[in-house]
């Protein structure tokens, strides 16, 4: 496969090509992908300008019909493009094909929001004077994602931005750039004007930085790391360029001495490994009441010692490779970090040998951490969570807040006077009760506090804080008051 980029309204060449490889097997090679050039780069935001009016002035049933369009033929091909993001990505085949079922959800959804364009009407204090307060499209606006959910957190931001009126230009991780070019594809296809929506392929310290910096797009959506979101908001306010990001996290689950041990179990293990750890919703800290504490980690390190590793295109197979070698080192330096830090290693947490040769490791657990230790402070993007023992509930509750991220927390209780204390204090944008930290719904806002989040919400209705601005008009019926 040769993937090229979708620059004004054509599929292009790059300046150079890198090389796509399966996480699950090095000798399969995916394809090759294109790099844009810089003026590809200035070509493609100039053609946006011009069709973003075009597309904002379509009737709204022609921009619903597109969306809707978009999300059904991903629902449709689910099986094999999620065959392809699981080649790519390293995710389970049920995983990859459910992202891109959930991406098709994300169209079908704003498709219909496209059709509940309402405004606000008052009467001005002016007499004689209406006032009508409307949401308008920002213009441009640059989505950078990452590898992690290809599919689903690129269409989670490419919907809201082309169903409230806005052209898009896509960069995409270079880890899994065939996932990108099978969505630019289908969204090529359909009946957009020229230049509307653009794949522009390359790293992000060239490419990326290029977008970052231009004053010609008006708004970027960001998910990715700390670090690189506080770059993209360094460049970004130079142009005074609205500002979306969705960052990293450490997300705590409260097991309580009142829980269903059988659930919770299920709903760490779940949390910790579903991806292969490689969410920003993971369950990474473990906060365990004592009195629960052993029971609950004997059951935790046996479902972790169980879970079948191996090719995500292999049927059975529970837990993918990671994404990449330089995901792989960094995640066997953190174990190696939370030994010296004195946390023990329960299980897991190597490098495996397979028939094929790929990213391969066991989920670890560690044991005896505690909340200090900066394998409990940092992000780490891996299958590797580690158990924080507590007395009681109070201290369970200090210890998740106790964080400079903010995204998701979760708690498994029985108490509803716990579940609700905990709902109302754990200071996160998202808050689950006997479930796990991941996995959130597309009509319902997300995202997080502190360090996981900077600027409006994604998803849902409040997708249009970012994706549109507001516009206040005056009217007089023109005669004299
Ligand atoms: P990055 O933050 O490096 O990358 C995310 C996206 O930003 C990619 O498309 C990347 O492009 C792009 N990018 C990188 N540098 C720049 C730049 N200077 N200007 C503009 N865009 C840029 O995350 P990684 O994918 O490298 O993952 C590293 C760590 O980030 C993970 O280990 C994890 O901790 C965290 N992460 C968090 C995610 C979350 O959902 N919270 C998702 C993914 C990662 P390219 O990849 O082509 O360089």
């Amino acid at each position: 496969m040769l993937g090229q980029n979708y620059i004004a309204g054509e599929w292009t060449n790059g300046t150079s090509e890198i090389e796509n490889r399966n996480p699950s097997d090095l000798t399969d090679l995916v394809g090759m992908f294109a790099q844009a050039s810089a003026d590809q780069l200035e070509a493609t935001l100039d053609q946006a300008r011009v069709a973003q009016v075009e597309w904002e002035a379509y009737g709204m049933e022609r921009k619903q019909a597109v969306l809707m369009s978009i999300g059904n033929e991903l629902m449709a091909r689910a099986e094999e493009l999620g065959t392809l993001l699981s080649r790519e990505e390293g995710k389970p085949i049920a995983e990859g094909k459910g992202e891109v079922y959930r991406a098709g959800q994300f169209f079908t959804y704003y498709a219909a929001e496209c059709l509940r364009q309402l405004g606000e009407n008052a009467d001005s204090v002016r007499p004689g004077v209406e006032v009508d307060v409307r949401r308008e499209a920002v213009g441009v606006v640059a989505i950078i994602s990452p590898w992690n959910f290809p599919t689903a957190t690129a269409s989670w931001k490419i919907a809201p931005a082309l169903c409230y009126g806005n052209a898009v230009l896509w960069k995409p991780a270079n880890v899994t750039p065939a996932s990108a070019v099978a969505l630019t594809e289908i969204i090529s296809r359909q009946d957009i004007p020229k230049g509307l929506f653009s794949l522009v392929m390359g790293s992000g310290r060239d490419v990326g930085q290029r977008i970052v910096e231009s004053p010609k797009v008006n708004a970027i959506s960001f998910t990715g790391s700390v670090p690189v979101g506080k770059g993209i908001a360094s460049a970004a306010i130079q142009n005074l360029t609205k500002v979306q990001m969705e960052m990293g996290s450490k997300n705590a689950l409260a097991v309580m001495d009142d829980a269903d041990l059988e659930l919770a179990v299920t709903v760490a293990l779940g949390g910790a490994f579903g991806s292969t750890g490689q969410k920003c919703t993971a369950s990474s800290r473990l906060v365990v009441h004592a009195s629960i504490h052993d029971a609950f980690v004997e059951k935790l390190v046996a479902g972790a010692k169980a879970m079948k590793v191996g090719h995500a295109q292999e049927a059975g197979i529970q837990m993918g490779p990671v994404v990449s070698a330089q995901q792989l080192s960094e995640n066997l330096r953190y174990v190696d970090l939370g030994k010296s830090e004195g946390a023990e290693l329960a299980c897991g947490g190597v490098r495996l040998e397979m028939p094929h040769d790929g990213f391969y490791m066991s989920p670890g657990v560690f044991l005896n951490s505690n909340n200090g230790m900066r394998i409990n402070r940092e992000e780490m993007f891996a299958p590797l969570t580690s158990v924080i023992k507590v007395d009681s509930y109070d201290e369970a509750l200090s210890v998740v807040n106790d964080t400079n991220f903010g995204l998701t927390s979760g708690i498994v209780t029985q108490s509803l006077a716990r579940a609700t204390h905990f709902r109302r204090n754990a200071r996160t944008g998202v808050v689950t009760v006997n479930l796990p930290t991941a996995g959130t719904d597309y009509h319902v806002p997300f995202g997080g506090r502190g360090d996981s989040s900077y600027g409006p919400r994604e998803q849902g209705k409040a997708a249009a804080e970012f994706y549109t601005t507001v516009k206040t008009a005056y009217i007089s019926a023109g005669t004299p008051l």
